[in-house]
């Protein structure tokens, strides 16, 4: 039987670019890892596909699989509603797969209690400037939006102390290097490393 897959919760201020991060990431699809697609009632953004960048719903169907106990996590992010689908990410994970979760903060707070076992990862802009003309230059979001977002993001950041790992994703590319790394080193504890290797490693240990 494969062994479990790892639980990594990303968060970070909106536009600090967590989901670019993880695209990049899963962009060659690795069977191994899959992102969670989260169920929201924010309206979608142009070039935004329901089931693959999230499941929009509306309110009152947010709050029925509320009520159906359907989220691991769920939380209210910029007036919309968000949450993460329980019974799929307990399947990926049972299937040896790991599962990304890109959600703010009090998603991650939800997380890490629920599985202690899970990796947090916060992702950093290198500067509030960056982060403005990030959010801005993304290009999908209202003037009004956007401020809202700005407005949020340092009490946002001011959670970077409750997760394992810090990313400062100044250059794309170092900030992509670092998020596998962090999988890595994940991948090579002891713990995951015996679950891997087992019979290898009785076939070394044998009389
Ligand atoms: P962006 O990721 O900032 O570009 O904007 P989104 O509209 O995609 O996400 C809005 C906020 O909701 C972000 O803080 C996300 O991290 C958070 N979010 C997305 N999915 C989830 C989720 O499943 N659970 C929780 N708790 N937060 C989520
Ligand atoms: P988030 O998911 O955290 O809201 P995004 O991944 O949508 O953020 O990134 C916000 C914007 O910043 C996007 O237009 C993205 O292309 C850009 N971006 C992300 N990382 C970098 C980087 N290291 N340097 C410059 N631009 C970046
Ligand atoms: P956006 O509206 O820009 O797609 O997302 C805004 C914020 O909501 C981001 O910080 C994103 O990570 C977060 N978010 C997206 N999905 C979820 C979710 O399922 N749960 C929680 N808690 N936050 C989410």
């Amino acid at each position: 039987m494969s062994a479990r897959g790892n639980l990594f919760i990303v968060s970070a201020p909106s536009g600090a670019g967590k989901s670019s991060l993880i695209s990049a990431l899963l962009k060659d699809k690795p069977s191994d890892m899959q992102v969670s697609v989260s169920h929201t009632t924010r309206k979608p953004r142009p070039g935004e596909v329901n089931g693959q960048h999230y499941h929009f719903v509306s309110v009152e169907e947010f709050k029925a699989l509320i009520a159906d106990e359907a989220f691991f996590e769920w939380a209210e992010v910029f007036g919309n509603y968000y949450g993460t689908s329980r019974t799929v990410i307990e399947q990926t994970l049972a299937n040896g797969i790991d599962v990304f979760l890109d959600i703010d903060w009090q998603g991650a707070e939800q997380a890490k209690k629920l599985m202690p076992d899970a990796i947090g990862v916060f992702i950093l802009p290198p500067s509030r400037a960056e982060l403005e003309r990030r959010l801005t230059g993304r290009g999908q979001d209202s003037q009004e939006v956007i401020d809202g977002r700005m407005a949020e993001a340092v009490s946002e950041m001011s959670h970077y102390k409750d997760a394992d790992y810090i990313i400062v994703n100044d250059d794309f590319d170092v900030a992509l290097g670092d998020l596998c790394a962090i999988i890595r080193s994940q991948r090579s504890t002891c713990a995951s490393q015996i679950h891997t290797h087992n019979d290898m490693i009785n076939d070394l240990l044998a009389d």
